[in-house]
Protein backbone atom coordinates (compact mmCIF):
# COMPACT_ATOMS: atom_id res chain seq x y z
CA UNK A 1 0.00 0.00 0.00
CA UNK A 2 0.78 3.78 -0.38
CA UNK A 3 1.85 5.26 2.49
CA UNK A 4 3.09 8.99 3.60
CA UNK A 5 6.23 7.34 5.72
CA UNK A 6 8.20 9.83 8.43
CA UNK A 7 11.34 7.43 8.31
CA UNK A 8 13.05 10.27 10.18
CA UNK A 9 13.32 13.64 11.26
CA UNK A 10 13.41 16.42 8.61
CA UNK A 11 12.28 13.85 5.98
CA UNK A 12 9.05 12.81 4.88
CA UNK A 13 7.94 10.47 1.27
CA UNK A 14 5.41 8.80 -0.18
CA UNK A 15 6.20 5.31 -0.84
CA UNK A 16 4.82 1.87 -0.91
CA UNK A 17 4.95 -0.41 2.30
CA UNK A 18 3.52 -3.58 3.70
CA UNK A 19 -0.07 -3.83 4.70
CA UNK A 20 -0.38 -5.72 8.05
CA UNK A 21 -3.18 -7.99 8.95
CA UNK A 22 -5.79 -7.37 11.22
CA UNK A 23 -5.78 -8.77 14.91
CA UNK A 24 -9.11 -10.93 15.57
CA UNK A 25 -10.34 -7.62 17.30
CA UNK A 26 -9.57 -5.30 14.41
CA UNK A 27 -10.89 -4.16 10.72
CA UNK A 28 -8.63 -3.24 8.31
CA UNK A 29 -9.78 0.00 7.43
CA UNK A 30 -9.39 1.53 3.59
CA UNK A 31 -8.53 4.99 4.13
CA UNK A 32 -11.04 7.94 2.68
CA UNK A 33 -9.27 10.96 4.46
CA UNK A 34 -7.32 11.80 7.43
CA UNK A 35 -6.50 15.32 8.32
CA UNK A 36 -3.22 16.76 9.16
CA UNK A 37 -3.12 18.04 12.68
CA UNK A 38 -0.82 20.53 14.07
CA UNK A 39 0.42 18.43 17.11
CA UNK A 40 1.72 16.41 13.81
CA UNK A 41 3.04 19.90 12.49
CA UNK A 42 4.75 20.36 15.64
CA UNK A 43 6.30 16.74 16.15
CA UNK A 44 7.61 17.18 12.49
CA UNK A 45 8.95 20.55 13.12
CA UNK A 46 10.50 20.26 17.03
CA UNK A 47 11.60 16.70 16.11
CA UNK A 48 9.20 16.24 19.12
CA UNK A 49 10.44 12.64 21.03
CA UNK A 50 6.52 12.28 21.53
CA UNK A 51 6.15 10.90 17.87
CA UNK A 52 9.73 9.22 17.06
CA UNK A 53 10.65 8.40 13.28
CA UNK A 54 10.13 5.77 11.68
CA UNK A 55 6.66 6.67 11.51
CA UNK A 56 2.96 6.90 9.73
CA UNK A 57 1.56 9.56 11.40
CA UNK A 58 -2.31 10.37 11.13
CA UNK A 59 -5.46 10.20 13.45
CA UNK A 60 -8.17 12.28 12.47
CA UNK A 61 -9.66 9.52 9.67
CA UNK A 62 -12.23 7.83 8.04
CA UNK A 63 -12.89 4.98 5.41
CA UNK A 64 -14.17 1.92 5.21
CA UNK A 65 -13.61 -1.56 6.16
CA UNK A 66 -11.60 -3.59 3.88
CA UNK A 67 -11.61 -6.87 6.07
CA UNK A 68 -12.56 -7.61 9.17
CA UNK A 69 -10.64 -9.83 12.26
CA UNK A 70 -11.87 -12.91 13.22
CA UNK A 71 -13.23 -11.80 16.27
CA UNK A 72 -15.20 -8.84 15.55
CA UNK A 73 -19.03 -9.45 15.59
CA UNK A 74 -20.33 -6.06 14.98
CA UNK A 75 -19.02 -4.70 12.01
CA UNK A 76 -19.13 -5.88 8.59
CA UNK A 77 -16.95 -5.38 5.25
CA UNK A 78 -17.96 -2.29 3.04
CA UNK A 79 -19.29 -0.65 6.33
CA UNK A 80 -18.33 3.19 5.94
CA UNK A 81 -16.52 4.15 9.87
CA UNK A 82 -14.85 7.02 11.73
CA UNK A 83 -12.58 6.04 13.87
CA UNK A 84 -11.36 7.29 17.69
CA UNK A 85 -8.17 9.14 17.77
CA UNK A 86 -7.47 7.06 20.26
CA UNK A 87 -7.37 3.87 21.22
CA UNK A 88 -8.36 3.54 25.38
CA UNK A 89 -7.62 0.04 27.15
CA UNK A 90 -10.81 0.03 28.87
CA UNK A 91 -9.73 -1.49 31.60
CA UNK A 92 -7.93 1.21 34.07
CA UNK A 93 -9.37 3.56 36.65
CA UNK A 94 -9.78 6.61 34.28
CA UNK A 95 -11.42 4.11 31.83
CA UNK A 96 -13.61 2.75 34.71
CA UNK A 97 -14.57 6.32 35.66
CA UNK A 98 -15.51 7.45 31.54
CA UNK A 99 -12.55 9.35 31.30
CA UNK A 100 -11.45 7.20 28.37
CA UNK A 101 -9.65 10.28 26.45
CA UNK A 102 -7.90 10.32 29.37
CA UNK A 103 -6.69 6.82 29.95
CA UNK A 104 -3.27 5.55 31.12
CA UNK A 105 -2.48 3.38 28.63
CA UNK A 106 -4.00 5.30 25.45
CA UNK A 107 -2.66 4.34 22.07
CA UNK A 108 -3.26 7.36 20.01
CA UNK A 109 -2.81 6.70 16.28
CA UNK A 110 0.32 7.34 14.15
CA UNK A 111 2.10 7.81 17.41
CA UNK A 112 2.03 4.92 19.52
CA UNK A 113 0.90 2.53 16.64
CA UNK A 114 0.68 2.77 12.65
CA UNK A 115 -1.42 6.17 11.77
CA UNK A 116 -3.52 6.95 8.54
CA UNK A 117 -2.00 8.88 6.24
CA UNK A 118 -1.76 5.82 4.22
CA UNK A 119 -4.41 3.48 2.17
CA UNK A 120 -5.39 1.00 4.78
CA UNK A 121 -5.09 1.36 8.54
CA UNK A 122 -5.65 -1.72 11.54
CA UNK A 123 -8.44 0.04 13.99
CA UNK A 124 -9.69 -1.75 16.71
CA UNK A 125 -13.37 -2.86 15.94
CA UNK A 126 -14.81 -0.74 19.48
CA UNK A 127 -12.78 2.71 18.35
CA UNK A 128 -15.52 2.86 15.35
CA UNK A 129 -18.30 5.14 14.74
CA UNK A 130 -20.69 4.95 11.58
CA UNK A 131 -19.78 7.32 9.48
CA UNK A 132 -23.28 9.04 8.25
CA UNK A 133 -23.80 8.46 4.15
CA UNK A 134 -24.34 12.37 3.93
CA UNK A 135 -21.01 13.83 5.00
CA UNK A 136 -18.48 14.02 2.63
CA UNK A 137 -15.29 12.31 3.55
CA UNK A 138 -13.27 15.32 4.38
CA UNK A 139 -15.97 16.81 6.73
CA UNK A 140 -15.77 13.50 8.75
CA UNK A 141 -11.83 13.28 9.12
CA UNK A 142 -12.55 16.47 10.82
CA UNK A 143 -14.96 14.73 13.19
CA UNK A 144 -12.31 14.42 15.93
CA UNK A 145 -10.41 18.02 16.01
CA UNK A 146 -14.72 19.32 16.19
CA UNK A 147 -15.20 17.08 19.07
CA UNK A 148 -12.35 18.73 21.01
CA UNK A 149 -14.64 22.00 20.59
CA UNK A 150 -17.34 20.15 21.91
CA UNK A 151 -14.98 18.53 24.83
CA UNK A 152 -14.23 22.57 25.90
CA UNK A 153 -18.04 22.85 25.51
CA UNK A 154 -18.61 19.98 27.83
CA UNK A 155 -16.24 20.77 30.19
CA UNK A 156 -17.38 24.13 30.83
CA UNK A 157 -20.98 23.49 30.30
CA UNK A 158 -21.86 23.98 34.21
CA UNK A 159 -20.82 27.64 33.55
CA UNK A 160 -22.21 31.02 31.73
CA UNK A 161 -21.15 31.25 28.25
CA UNK A 162 -23.14 34.55 26.81
CA UNK A 163 -19.77 35.86 25.94
CA UNK A 164 -16.43 34.21 24.77
CA UNK A 165 -13.36 34.66 23.25
CA UNK A 166 -11.69 32.71 21.35
CA UNK A 167 -7.15 33.41 20.97
CA UNK A 168 -5.89 31.73 17.88
CA UNK A 169 -8.24 31.13 14.41
CA UNK A 170 -6.39 28.14 13.83
CA UNK A 171 -8.42 24.55 13.38
CA UNK A 172 -9.00 23.61 16.72
CA UNK A 173 -10.35 27.53 17.85
CA UNK A 174 -12.44 27.73 14.64
CA UNK A 175 -13.84 24.44 15.63
CA UNK A 176 -14.43 25.82 18.84
CA UNK A 177 -16.31 29.03 18.18
CA UNK A 178 -18.76 27.36 16.28
CA UNK A 179 -18.97 24.54 19.25
CA UNK A 180 -19.77 27.14 21.49
CA UNK A 181 -21.79 29.38 19.21
CA UNK A 182 -24.67 26.10 18.03
CA UNK A 183 -23.99 24.34 21.77
CA UNK A 184 -24.24 27.76 24.26
CA UNK A 185 -25.71 30.45 21.59
CA UNK A 186 -22.68 32.16 22.46
CA UNK A 187 -21.60 35.89 21.16
CA UNK A 188 -17.56 34.45 20.29
CA UNK A 189 -14.83 36.81 19.46
CA UNK A 190 -12.04 35.78 17.88
CA UNK A 191 -8.12 36.94 17.64
CA UNK A 192 -5.48 35.65 15.93
CA UNK A 193 -2.33 37.37 13.98
CA UNK A 194 -3.51 36.40 10.75
CA UNK A 195 -6.35 38.94 8.51
CA UNK A 196 -7.07 35.63 6.56
CA UNK A 197 -8.39 33.39 9.27
CA UNK A 198 -9.72 36.42 11.23
CA UNK A 199 -12.16 36.57 7.78
CA UNK A 200 -12.71 32.98 8.11
CA UNK A 201 -14.13 33.32 11.90
CA UNK A 202 -15.67 36.75 10.92
CA UNK A 203 -17.63 34.31 7.81
CA UNK A 204 -18.41 31.49 10.55
CA UNK A 205 -20.30 33.62 12.53
CA UNK A 206 -17.94 35.40 14.91
CA UNK A 207 -19.33 38.30 16.60
CA UNK A 208 -16.51 40.20 15.78
CA UNK A 209 -12.34 39.46 15.31
CA UNK A 210 -9.61 41.09 16.68
CA UNK A 211 -5.94 41.60 15.29
CA UNK A 212 -3.56 41.94 18.42
CA UNK A 213 -0.83 43.40 16.21
CA UNK A 214 -3.59 46.46 16.09
CA UNK A 215 -5.60 45.95 19.11
CA UNK A 216 -5.29 44.81 22.93
CA UNK A 217 -7.59 41.61 22.59
CA UNK A 218 -8.56 41.70 26.46
CA UNK A 219 -9.29 45.72 26.44
CA UNK A 220 -11.40 45.28 23.71
CA UNK A 221 -13.55 42.26 25.02
CA UNK A 222 -13.37 44.71 28.38
CA UNK A 223 -14.79 47.19 26.44
CA UNK A 224 -17.69 44.83 24.48
CA UNK A 225 -18.57 43.62 28.03
CA UNK A 226 -18.90 46.84 30.26
CA UNK A 227 -15.45 46.04 31.69
CA UNK A 228 -16.61 42.76 32.85
CA UNK A 229 -14.65 40.20 30.28
CA UNK A 230 -15.54 37.45 28.73
CA UNK A 231 -17.47 34.48 30.61
CA UNK A 232 -15.35 31.87 28.97
CA UNK A 233 -11.71 31.82 27.01
CA UNK A 234 -10.31 29.46 25.22
CA UNK A 235 -6.73 29.59 24.57
CA UNK A 236 -5.96 27.82 21.35
CA UNK A 237 -2.92 28.88 20.92
CA UNK A 238 -1.04 27.93 24.17
CA UNK A 239 1.76 30.81 24.46
CA UNK A 240 2.96 32.60 27.47
CA UNK A 241 1.11 35.75 26.07
CA UNK A 242 -1.90 34.15 25.11
CA UNK A 243 -2.32 32.29 28.42
CA UNK A 244 -1.86 35.85 30.48
CA UNK A 245 -4.41 37.60 27.98
CA UNK A 246 -7.14 34.71 28.35
CA UNK A 247 -6.67 35.75 32.41
CA UNK A 248 -6.80 39.15 31.86
CA UNK A 249 -9.94 38.89 28.87
CA UNK A 250 -12.01 37.14 31.59
CA UNK A 251 -14.87 38.40 34.13
CA UNK A 252 -14.26 37.42 37.62
CA UNK A 253 -15.87 33.86 38.25
CA UNK A 254 -15.32 32.61 34.66
CA UNK A 255 -13.38 30.03 32.64
CA UNK A 256 -10.59 30.12 30.52
CA UNK A 257 -10.05 26.61 28.68
CA UNK A 258 -6.30 26.11 27.75
CA UNK A 259 -5.95 23.51 24.87
CA UNK A 260 -3.04 25.26 22.79
CA UNK A 261 0.35 23.54 23.72
CA UNK A 262 2.40 26.16 22.43
CA UNK A 263 4.46 26.98 25.27
CA UNK A 264 4.98 25.28 28.52
CA UNK A 265 6.83 26.77 31.21
CA UNK A 266 5.51 30.09 31.71
CA UNK A 267 5.16 32.78 34.68
CA UNK A 268 1.49 33.58 35.87
CA UNK A 269 0.19 36.61 38.00
CA UNK A 270 -1.71 33.90 40.36
CA UNK A 271 -3.38 36.17 42.16
CA UNK A 272 -5.45 37.26 38.71
CA UNK A 273 -6.68 33.47 39.51
CA UNK A 274 -7.45 33.33 43.53
CA UNK A 275 -8.84 37.15 44.13
CA UNK A 276 -11.26 37.31 41.40
CA UNK A 277 -12.07 33.33 41.40
CA UNK A 278 -11.35 32.66 38.08
CA UNK A 279 -11.12 28.88 36.52
CA UNK A 280 -8.54 27.43 34.20
CA UNK A 281 -9.33 24.17 32.42
CA UNK A 282 -6.49 22.43 30.77
CA UNK A 283 -7.44 19.85 27.97
CA UNK A 284 -6.84 17.90 25.19
CA UNK A 285 -8.38 15.08 23.45
CA UNK A 286 -12.24 14.28 23.22
CA UNK A 287 -14.49 11.05 24.32
CA UNK A 288 -15.80 8.93 21.67
CA UNK A 289 -19.33 10.26 22.29
CA UNK A 290 -18.53 13.94 21.42
CA UNK A 291 -17.06 12.29 18.13
CA UNK A 292 -20.13 10.94 17.93
CA UNK A 293 -22.12 14.40 18.51
CA UNK A 294 -19.56 15.79 16.23
CA UNK A 295 -20.98 13.97 13.35
CA UNK A 296 -24.36 15.14 14.02
CA UNK A 297 -23.58 18.53 13.94
CA UNK A 298 -21.71 18.64 10.95
CA UNK A 299 -24.33 16.12 8.99
CA UNK A 300 -26.86 18.21 10.11
CA UNK A 301 -25.28 21.46 8.78
CA UNK A 302 -24.72 23.38 12.18
CA UNK A 303 -20.88 23.07 11.78
CA UNK A 304 -19.04 24.20 8.48
CA UNK A 305 -15.83 22.15 7.84
CA UNK A 306 -15.50 22.52 4.29
CA UNK A 307 -15.27 25.84 3.22
CA UNK A 308 -11.64 26.46 5.02
CA UNK A 309 -9.84 23.23 4.66
CA UNK A 310 -7.56 22.38 1.84
CA UNK A 311 -7.53 18.75 0.62
CA UNK A 312 -4.19 17.15 -1.28
CA UNK A 313 -3.88 13.04 -2.61
CA UNK A 314 -1.46 10.69 -0.84
CA UNK A 315 0.81 11.63 -3.55
CA UNK A 316 0.73 15.44 -2.38
CA UNK A 317 0.73 14.89 0.56
CA UNK A 318 4.17 15.97 1.08
CA UNK A 319 3.18 19.51 -0.61
CA UNK A 320 0.33 19.10 1.96
CA UNK A 321 1.98 19.10 4.95
CA UNK A 322 5.06 22.08 3.87
CA UNK A 323 1.97 24.37 2.79
CA UNK A 324 0.63 23.95 6.33
CA UNK A 325 3.73 24.32 7.76
CA UNK A 326 4.50 27.46 5.99
CA UNK A 327 0.70 28.08 7.32
CA UNK A 328 0.00 31.26 4.30
CA UNK A 329 -2.79 33.19 4.12
CA UNK A 330 -5.91 30.61 4.18
CA UNK A 331 -3.42 27.58 5.00
CA UNK A 332 -5.32 26.31 7.78
CA UNK A 333 -6.15 22.74 7.38
CA UNK A 334 -5.33 20.35 5.12
CA UNK A 335 -6.95 16.97 4.96
CA UNK A 336 -5.28 14.07 2.51
CA UNK A 337 -7.18 12.22 0.62
CA UNK A 338 -5.72 8.45 0.05
ZN1 LIG B 1 -5.16 15.95 16.32
ZN1 LIG C 1 -7.68 2.94 30.18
Amino acid sequence: MRVLHYPEFDRLEVRDLDATAPRPDEVSVQVAACGLCGSELETYKNHSPRRPPPLVMGHEFCGVIAEVGAEVRDWKKGARVVSNSLVPCGKCVRCQRGDTHLCAHRQIFGMHRPGAFAQFVNVPARCLIPWPENLPAEAAALAEPLANGIHVVNLTRHLPAATALVIGAGPIGLFCQQALQVLRGSRVFVADLSPERLAIAKKLGAAGVINPREQDAAKLVLQATEGEGADLVVDAVGAAGTKKASLEALRPGGATVWIGLHENTMSIDSYNITLPEKQVFGTYAAKIEELQQALELMAAGKVDALSWVHRFSLEESVTGFNRMLAAKGTDIKAVICP
